[in-house]
């Protein structure tokens, strides 16, 4: 292949997204940085990009870090991006048109924990949004007498274990494997796997001594070689599509959105569409923002200015009236098409997350569009009718509707991952309405039904 082919290609083809989920303390933020500190020991300048909320990890740095394992010849992607904020509740705030932001998902799962309540949770998710997966059975140094070789590939660390040491992981992993299966996935060992689309795989994993690393960095770039390429071919100049991943106010900037763009570029200028909390949003961008590398953050200034960005990039948005924007919401860029076209696109999109709602039921508030959609999910299947659903903080209008439940079981708020504005406390303290917050969304459910059952106790 010569090397403009390489490049006319590549600039159709843009870097899969990859997100990372699994249990709390299971190692999903200690792998994330093992990954960016594997590629930035490497050396060489450019091993990562830095990101508003995603890191780039070229092609070439996946090579160099994976060795053997990845020839950059047989791939024509250019890399892959991680989201910085691991969990599903990120995962399910980086939605796109119809499914997932995400191209593919790491679950981390302690080798020694095996399945619990979030790892079901993430399961369920990448289920609902059909998201491809691997597993990574993280924490096999912990293995007894594991013996660790760091910065190998696992296939090479595995046989150079005792027969002992060997057995004790094979057990562990096996054990997930079986779990895996439970919940409906073919899976096994991820050397073992010949079809990935039939199978998931497993790739034992050390995020402490890196062991592994290598191995899960070539599962990840030769999955999407292989299966997703047709869904990374964009049209690069094309007006950008993103996914807000956060609405954030910055000194000097006012009210900014941290974006995901996952198609087209987006420009210093553009008229861009934004989902928001009553209405879609038309602006203008103002500025485009990108960390500035560590090494040079001064005091005042922590972003550099970008004329532009091409999908796939993380990038804060600056821009007039924003503050209404909700994270999880879609953002267009209008240049080259009617605006009201593009309004009605992003209306259409904002529809499909839409919460049914009953005469009777509970108030139910989150901090993104995601999970609010993953929360009503729950309380459908835990058939708990939903009066209103909405993102942003518990206000006071919210305790006010939950008050007019006739049934005390519903005179109930669930705020999934938000504050309550100080004038909705006082009026929560003034009323009989309950006020239930947390920030995993099965135990927001538990302690709901917890509290109906009790009072269902109260009553006999
Ligand atoms: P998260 O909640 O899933 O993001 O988990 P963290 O990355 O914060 O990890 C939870 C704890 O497990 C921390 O104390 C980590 O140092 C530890 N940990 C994570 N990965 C490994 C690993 O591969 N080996 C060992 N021994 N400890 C790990």
């Amino acid at each position: 292949m010569s090397d403009s082919d390489t490049r006319d290609r590549s600039d159709t083809l843009r870097t899969p997204i990859v997100a990372v989920l699994g249990h709390v303390d299971h190692g999903k933020t200690s792998l994330l940085d093992k990954v960016r500190g594997s590629a930035v020991s490497e050396g060489e300048a450019g091993a990562i990009t830095q990101h508003i909320g995603a890191t780039a990890v070229p092609l070439d740095t996946i090579s160099g870090i994976a060795g053997s394992l990845v020839d950059p010849d047989d791939f024509d992607l250019p890399g892959l991006l991680f989201i910085d904020t691991p969990g599903h509740h990120s995962f399910s705030t980086l939605r796109s048109r119809g499914g997932a932001l995400a191209d593919i998902a790491v679950l981390v799962v302690d080798v020694n924990d095996g399945f619990q309540p979030q790892t079901e949770e993430a399961i369920d998710i990448l289920k609902r949004t059909g998201t491809p997966f691997i597993v990574a059975a993280n924490k096999i140094d912990t293995t007894p007498g594991w013996n660790p070789q760091e910065g190998e590939p696992i296939q090479v660390t595995y046989e150079a274990q005792s027969d002992r040491a060997r057995s004790r992981l094979d057990e562990n992993l096996y054990e997930i494997i079986g779990q895996l299966s439970d919940a409906g996935f073919s899976a096994d060992l991820y050397w073992r796997v010949q079809d990935f689309q039939a199978n998931v795989g497993v790739v034992p994993v050390s995020a402490m001594t890196g062991e592994g690393v290598p191995d899960l960095l070539t599962v990840l770039m030769g999955l999407s070689q292989r299966y997703m390429k047709d869904q990374m071919t964009i049209d690069v100049e094309g007006p950008g599509a993103g996914t807000v991943l956060e609405v954030k106010e910055e000194k000097g900037f006012g009210t900014t959105l941290d974006v995901v763009i996952y198609d087209g570029t987006l420009r210093e200028g553009d008229e861009i569409v934004v989902g928001g909390l009553h209405e879609p949003i038309v602006t203008e961008v103002r500025a485009l923002l990108q960390p500035k590398p560590l090494a040079e953050i001064r005091t005042e200034k922590r972003f550099d200015r970008v004329d532009s960005v091409g999908a796939a990039a993380g990038v804060k948005i600056a821009a007039p009236d924003l503050e209404d924007a909700m994270a999880g919401a879609p953002v267009r860029v209008v240049r080259g098409r009617e605006r009201d076209v593009v309004v009605a696109d992003v209306e259409s999109e904002l529809a499909e997350i839409e919460v049914d709602t009953e005469e009777e039921g509970v108030v139910v508030k989150a901090d993104t569009l995601g999970s609010l959609e993953a929360m009503a999910n729950a309380l459908l299947e835990a058939e708990v009718p939903i009066l209103r659903a909405e993102v942003g903080d518990v206000a006071p209008r919210d305790v006010a509707v939950a008050s007019t439940a006739a049934e005390a079981d519903n005179q109930v708020i669930l705020g999934f991952n938000v504050d309550v504005l100080k004038n909705a406390q006082r009026e929560l303290e003034e009323s009989d309405v309950r006020l239930f917050s947390d920030d995993v969304i099965y135990q927001l459910v538990e302690d709901y039904e917890e509290f109906v059952a009790e009072r269902q106790r109260a009553q006999q």
